[in-house]
Formats: C-alpha cells, structure tokens, sequence
C-alpha cells in the first residue's frame, strides 16, 4: 500500500522535510519526498500495514505545528512519483528547540538533560557549548527571580533582562513569557488558533489583552495590549521549567536594561535578532515584526524600499505574476492605497489614501466650507465642548505621509480621545481602546471618495465628520473607536468587491504594518477571503521595510 501525505507549507527553513526524512529512516518502508512550490507531499510504501501506522503515529508526535503549514491531508495512491525532492545543502535558520531535542534536554536518564546547548540538524541556533547539564545555574537565577531580584540573561538571540510581573516593570516596554498556552488562555483574551499559533515551533510573540492583577497602580498597561510567548530557546524553557517548580508561571522580558546584579551569561550568542510577532485570525497567520529565524534574517545589508515593493514580494512569493492582482497597502508610517498589476500593462494606483493638513483647525475650517450640514456640525461641536475645541483648534501637525492610520490618529484628537499632538501616538490610544470593546458591533462611519484631476481619493473629512456626529450622539469611546476601524475593514472589503465585477482580478495583496492590529487583520481576513483568493506575506515582516529586494527584475 501507498500513503499519500500533503502538507501546504509555506516555509524555506526545510523543517518539515528534514523531519520527516528523519523519522522515515526509523522505519522499513520506502519513501519519497516530493515539493511544488507550497506543497509538500509524502509517499511511503509498505506491504505492512502496521508498519505504516506505525509510521504515521510516530510522525504525528515528531512534526511540530508551525505557522507556516496550513493544511495537511493523508490518502491511498496508486503509485510512488518518479522525481522525489533532494535536500539542499543550506544554512540552518535559527529556530527554536524540535520536538525530539525538548523530549531528550527533558528526560533526566538522557545524557543532554538539561543541556541547553543540544540542538539538532533541523532545530536550534548553532551556537557550541559544553556538553553537561546546566541545572544548577538554571536553579539559582530562578530563586534570584523568585526572590525578587531582575536578572540579566544571555539568551541564544540576544541580551534581556527578565523578572517577576510586578512593580519592577512599571514603565518598562516589555513582553511575556508564559510557562505554558494553559496559563496564557487563562490570563488572556487568546482565540484558539492563537494558543495554537503561539504552541508552534517558531514560539511567536502574540499580541493579547490580558486580565492580570499586577501588584501596583498599573493604569497604563490597562489600555494596553502585551506581547507573549512561550520560551524560544532552551536557556528560557528550562528557567520556565524552574520558576513553575517555585510557583511563577509568568514573568517579563525586555531588552530595557534595568539595575541587576545577577547574571546568566553562559550563551555567547552569535548575532543579535528580533524575535518575529505574528497576527492570527482563523484563517490566515501573518508576520508583522521581527526576523528571527525567517530565510531574510541571513541576508544583511536591509534597504528601505517603498510600498510597492512589499506588494511585489507578496506577488513574487506566491508566484502571482500571471494573474490580476489588487494590492492594498495599509502601511502605519508610509504612504497607502489600493494597487491592481496586470500582466499585460503594468500596475495603476486605483485608489490612493493621501491627504494633508496642517492643524486640527485646517481640518475643522474645511469641514465647514464643505457644506451647510459641516458648517453646522463643528458648530454644535464648538457649542457642546468649548473648552476642548479651543485646545484642539491650537494643534499643529509636524507629518511627511498622511495616511489611514494618521487619520485615526486626527479623530482621536478631535474627539478628544488622545491628548497628544503626536497622531501615531493618538492613533494607538483609538486602536487600543477599540481593543477593549467587547461588543460585536459599533456605529458606521463613512468611508467615501472623492476624485481630484480625475484621480480617486478617499475623503478624510466625510470620516471625521460622522465620527463627530457620534461623539455629539453620545457614543461611547470604546463603541466609536471600534466602529472607526470595524468601517474601515467594511469600505476596504466594498472597494475589493467593486475592482473584481470592474477589472476581473483574481486575487488579493494585503500589506501594510496595520495588520498588526488584531480586530482589522482578523475581521478583513474573514469577510475577504468569502469572494477573493486573499494573500499576505509568507516568510516577510508585512510591512517589508527590511526587506531587501531587486525591484528590476519586476517589471
Ligand atoms: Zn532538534
């Protein structure tokens, strides 16, 4: 009998293929390995039936999940394939510890338990150290950690400073390590195809709303969303491992030095890299920072490239160039709009999100020299808040690129939500406190466009305009916040339906860093992908400012 296993897996580091080599070399069956472009096909062959259940019981246990695999199938076939698929000899990204390594540093009659430098062919960060059990050490920065100290540890990927979640992080930018995914869907508001993104062997940070009780006046992090993971490398696994013996499932990592005098340095770490962040709906998982064990991490040398070239990596990593494309570019600091690529003839800009003021009263004036119904809204406005609109009406903006996101960020100002002149700043007190909504609808703002010299605009002010009506109506700033990024999602997914009945696409780009944002990324990936092939980066950070990359060879 024949076994078929598919697996569509959009990764280059050949985790998947080493391991299953690997695991089929155990066994007496015959076997291939076949690639096109993201799918990944196992065949075995064995007159034993058990013999393949064996196999394919072990193999279950062997690959980890992974954010880049997305389906797997197994079936009968007739016959074994002709060509099979050769390992290339390549370097080895940083990836954290496989399945195998974590069992053997785990079993105490191994002879690598508790060594944290153990890593295999297919896992770690290819850094040597002695061969011996670390366990010491590990126990005693754990107490220190327990006896409340902060703690300078060498990790395979750089220098951090961990600690106990309490007053040592107030005011500290920092992320989460969690003991396990039970602890973090206890203290989180985590979806399960987040828990399982954050099991993956790419250990990714996840950013969640969370509802610890930290020992102090924590008014700032309340609005906040954190970063959390689960260890990445054996130094932090096995110190998890000690702390949970001591009653700490959670503590806090940052790369801020803090006052310490306990060190860990065992780990002369090879370069320093950022570990990747990832935002997860229930169909799609996408990169939004960091390069930690991602194929570009070993390039060097990063370009800054425009928008257009993060569109373009997209089309390039999932071989699009044949089809219609439309890209949107929803990027927080630079330039956005809506893209179509023909084949044929080239990329046009169809929509373009740019607009520019100069103050907050540039933006009331023009609301009233718009029409009648303008004039008299930001007078009702001036009436009902006339100390805050004679604040307001004094901000001046100090911005290059206006964008969505910079538009949010003058909505939350004029709705006297952010008291920053900074609209990058004022935009993420109006994401964050969207986050905190949790009802499942909010108002409707207007998403319209305008056309100037016969180019298609959106109008920035019909958006501020219906996000003052409400505020004058009496909506809450969590139901307004929500219902300004909620319409967004709504006009953005309207427009994608209008470009393919006008121009016949066959597919969808997505790129931009405002992917980041939870609700956005999960809501758009939803509600697109019911009428369009919708695709993100694959092995690239969404907003491909550290992406290097040769434009010439595009068009
Ligand atoms: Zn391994």
């Amino acid at each position: 009998m024949i076994l078929e296993f598919s697996f569509n897996y959009l990764s280059s580091s050949l985790v998947y293929e080493k391991i299953i080599l690997r695991t089929a070399k155990l066994f007496s069956l015959e076997s291939k390995i076949v690639k096109n472009g993201d799918e990944l096909f196992l065949y075995v062959e064995s007159d034993d039936s058990d013999e393949l259940e064996n196999f394919a019981n072990t193999l279950s246990l062997e690959l980890p999940h992974s954010i880049f695999l997305h389906e797997t199938d197994a079936r009968v076939v007739d016959e074994m394939p002709e060509e099979f698929f050769v390992l290339p000899e390549v370097p080895k990204p940083a990836i954290p510890f496989c399945p195998q390594c974590l069992g053997e540093v785990m079993d105490e009659s191994n002879e690598n338990y508790y060594n944290i430098f153990h890593e295999c062919e297919v896992c770690g960060y290819s850094v040597e150290g002695e061969k011996k059990s670390y366990k010491e050490s590990l126990v005693n920065i754990a107490k220190s950690i327990s006896d409340d100290l902060v703690v300078e540890v060498d990790t395979f990927y750089g220098k951090y400073y961990l600690g106990k979640l309490d007053e040592k992080c107030n005011g500290v930018d920092f992320d989460i390590i969690s003991y396990d995914l039970d602890t973090i869907a206890h203290y989180t508001n985590a979806t399960n195809s987040e828990i399982v993104a954050l099991g993956t062997i790419e250990k990714p940070l996840i950013k969640l709303t969370t509802n610890i009780k930290f020992k102090m006046d924590f008014e700032d992090v309340k609005n906040e969303l954190i970063r959390f993971k689960i260890a990445d490398d054996f130094v932090l696994h096995l110190l998890s491992q000690e702390l949970h013996k001591l009653g700490i499932n959670l503590i806090f990592i940052t790369k801020e030095k803090l006052p310490c005098n306990v060190q860990l340095d065992l780990v002369k770490y090879k370069k320093e890299s950022e570990p990747i962040e990832v935002v997860v709906s229930d169909k799609h998982i996408v990169i939004v920072k960091g390069e930690k064990g991602l194929p570009y991490d070993n390039l060097g040398n990063k370009a800054l490239i425009p928008h257009i070239g993060a569109f373009f990596s997209v089309i390039k990593e999932h071989a699009l160039f044949d089809k219609t494309v439309v890209g949107v570019n929803i990027s927080k600091e630079y330039h956005n709009d809506i893209l179509v690529y023909f084949k044929k003839f080239g990329t046009i800009e169809y929509l373009s999100f740019e607009f520019k003021f100069h103050s907050i009263k540039e933006v009331l004036d023009s609301i009233i020299r718009t029409d009648e119904t303008g004039a008299k809204l930001v007078e009702n406005f001036k009436n009902k808040f006339p100390k805050h609109f004679e604040t307001i009406s004094d901000i001046v903006f100090d911005e290059k690129d206006f964008n969505v996101y910079k538009l949010w960020g003058i909505i939350a100002i004029v709705l006297g939500y952010s008291k920053e002149k900074d609209l990058t700043k004022s935009a993420k007190i109006l994401e964050n406190s969207a986050s905190l909504f949790l009802g499942t609808k909010g108002p409707r703002i207007d998403y319209k466009l305008k056309s100037i010299n016969s180019k298609v605009y959106l109008d920035p002010l019909m958006t501020i305009r219906t996000a003052m009506s409400f505020k004058l109506a009496q909506i809450d700033q969590l139901t307004l916040c929500y219902g300004v990024i909620e319409s967004f999602v709504e006009f953005i997914s309207t427009q994608l339906d209008e470009i393919k009945a006008e121009m016949k696409s066959d597919a969808v780009v997505v790129t931009g860093s405002l992917l980041e944002n939870r609700h956005l990324f999960s809501k758009l990936s939803k509600e697109v992908s019911v009428n369009h092939n919708l695709y993100f980066n694959k092995e690239l950070p969404v907003d491909g400012k550290n992406i290097q990359y040769g434009g010439n060879e595009l068009f």
